[in-house]
């Protein structure tokens, strides 16, 4: 329960439902724990206890009584549950936000650490949880305790006016003995919870990895063992599961048994202290009154030892502390438009132990075009995810016009960079919404006018839904090369002084390339362009190649002095172009 406190806040902006709930709850608390025992005090005794005749209005008024207090009853009953699964979906509500908003906070290297399932599990099966725990814990969160309050009192009231104070010690007695076991299991369960839901993690990941890795699964014929892992995983799940249930179902049997045991001894107590029927109803009545909601609190309790083991694993996400933030406004420095100087100090960077990155110095001039080579590892994409700062460098830093990046606001540091990454995300929805990315407020001529640019419009509005067509429907899933395309028409919608492209290293067909090649020359135009060159023949758009080899800047020059003056480069292009003609003319022709 506690867990779930700090999330009080969220109610703020639905303190009249709440308070309205409350008061629903203790209508419905005192019309359940204190009159229905009232009404067996008075009612019984007038139809049966002493004698006395009465007329058919009194003995109607009477026995109106009864369906009075239960309409009561329900209807303020009915009014708690509403209003209090109100607010409890509001809250609900606020943490599903607060694990959202933090996903997109993040930084994007810390997705290379975890698991996509496991993520979209916390998302889905534990805030089902919460959500569960949250609905069904709100059905009695008020009602019990303030029943067991309002039954309680009027079984102090009847023990003291009857001089029976076996009964309340009798109900005393009953309340700590009911503590053992919620305790007890309620540990247990929240262990096995926490494991079943780590569990159902590792079920959705296993789940992501048969779906984005179905071609690897069967052309390496992976199946049966994906299957194999697949079955245990679900019998661990199934295993904690059962425990879960166990636990959870074990508790409301053990408080009847503890509370039937302080009924019979009740019985024990009133043929003791010969005490009248009359006398008696109304206590037992109290008495049962009182140990229902005990009950009830208890199965409360494993709701939320449940749901607590839920809510730890999205908290897990919600408390991470981002570790690239903006600086605040007071440090903040404004950038409007940049003129596209780039320069890089001295910067080093390492994912954990080994340096990725050492002492790399470079200066790019506005409107300077660059191509970044070096071997596989050699640290290039991470060199580019440290201008619009999804990585921060360890010592060092990383300057746009003369500003270090990490005293802008991401507002206007990324404003100003455009990005085509060498597998473009098309996201849900139309090809036109997947453009506009760039641009939110763009017209449908300017959405046209960039895909244009980037030799996709004629493709797309060659599809009989145009630019109306979704982008991941079937049969109209794009090539690599097309997503490129969609990818660099974002770009220039969104006309950023500075580009970053990480070129596609699977191969293109030779009219793809050749048509990305040309919406890259007219892109590349009026910005400053870092592009990370897998295909040396995009190596003629650009003024100047850095050559990186083990996160170290070894060499910077144009293609001719390289192939002069660096032999990693010459060794480079010659793998590549499979020739040892490397004049001008042949990398042209590449
Ligand atoms: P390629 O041409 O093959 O794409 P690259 O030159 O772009 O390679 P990077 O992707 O920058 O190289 O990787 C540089 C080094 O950093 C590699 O050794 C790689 O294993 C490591 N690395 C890259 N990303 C991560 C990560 N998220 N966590 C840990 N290590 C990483």
């Amino acid at each position: 329960m506690n867990a779930f406190l700090p999330y009080l806040k969220y109610l703020r902006p639905f303190r009249f439902h709440f308070w309205m709930a409350m008061l629903a709850g203790v209508v419905f608390a005192v019309s359940s724990g204190f009159s229905l025992p009232m009404m067996a005090d008075k009612v019984f005794p007038k139809l049966f206890g002493d004698g006395q005749q009465m007329d058919g209005v009194t003995v109607a008024l009477v026995a109106m009584g009864i369906p009075l207090v239960f309409a009561v009853r329900a209807i303020s009953g009915f009014f708690n549950v509403y209003l209090i699964n109100y607010c409890g979906v509001r809250v609900l509500e606020a943490i599903r936000l607060k694990f959202f908003s933090k996903i997109l906070d993040v930084e994007p290297g810390y997705f290379s650490n975890s698991r996509t399932g496991d993520l979209v599990s916390r998302m889905s099966a534990d805030t089902a949880l919460v959500q569960l725990t949250l609905t069904e814990a709100a059905n009695d969160l008020i009602r019990q305790p303030l029943t067991l309050l309002a039954a309680v009192s009027f079984l102090i009231y009847k023990s003291v006016s009857d001089q029976q104070f076996a009964f309340i010690f009798l109900c005393l007695l009953v309340v700590p003995a009911c503590v053992f076991p919620v305790r007890a299991l309620g540990k247990r369960l929240f262990r096995k919870a926490k494991q079943q839901q780590v569990e159902q993690g590792d079920v959705s990941n296993l789940m992501t990895e048969a779906v984005s890795g179905a071609r690897e699964i069967r052309i390496f014929r992976a199946e049966a063992s994906f299957l194999e892992r697949f079955q245990r995983k679900v019998a661990d799940l199934l295993h904690s599961q059962m425990r879960v249930i166990r636990y959870f179902h074990m508790l409301s049997p053990s408080i009847e048994v503890i509370s039937s045991a302080g009924v019979s001894m009740a019985f024990v107590v009133a043929y003791m202290q010969g005490i009248t029927l009359e006398t008696f109803m109304p206590l037992l009545f109290a008495l049962y009154m009182s140990y229902e909601p005990i009950k009830k609190i208890g199965v409360l309790s494993s709701r939320f030892h449940r749901g607590k083991a839920a809510l730890e694993r999205l908290e897990e996400i919600t408390n991470y502390a981002v570790s690239i933030c903006e600086p605040g406004p007071d440090r903040a420095v404004a950038l409007e438009r940049a003129q596209g100087e780039i320069v890089f100090k001295d910067v080093s960077f390492a994912y954990g132990q080994e340096p990725t990155l050492e002492g790399v110095s470079f200066r790019i001039r506005p409107g300077e075009k660059i191509a970044v080579v070096g071997p596989s590892g050699a640290g290039k994409s991470t060199l580019i995810q440290l201008i619009p700062r999804f990585y921060d460098p360890a010592s060092g830093s990383v300057e746009i016009d003369g500003k270090d990046v990490r005293d802008l606001s991401f507002e206007d540091l990324r404003r100003n960079i455009a990005i085509v990454l060498q597998e473009p995300v098309l996201f849900a929805g139309t090809f036109e919404d997947n453009i506009r990315l760039g641009k939110p407020d763009a017209t449908t001529e300017q959405v046209e006018e960039a895909a244009r640019k980037a030799h996709i419009h004629e493709f797309i509005v060659s599809l009989p839904m145009g630019y109306k067509t979704e982008a991941g429907e079937r049969g109209t899933q794009l090539s690599g090369g097309q997503r490129q395309r969609i990818a660099l028409a974002r770009a220039f919608l969104k006309d950023a002084p500075i580009l970053i492209m990480d070129e596609a290293t699977s191969a293109l067909d030779s009219e793809s390339e050749e048509k990305i090649q040309l919406a890259l020359s007219s892109l590349f135009e009026h910005v400053t362009g870092i592009m990370i060159a897998h295909r040396f023949s995009s190596i003629r758009f650009v003024d100047r190649v850095l050559v990186l080899d083990k996160g170290r800047l070894v060499a910077s020059g144009t293609h001719t002095e390289l192939m002069e003056s660096c032999s990693l480069y010459r060794k480079l292009y010659l793998n590549q172009a499979g020739t040892d003609d490397a004049t001008p003319e042949a990398l042209r022709a590449k």
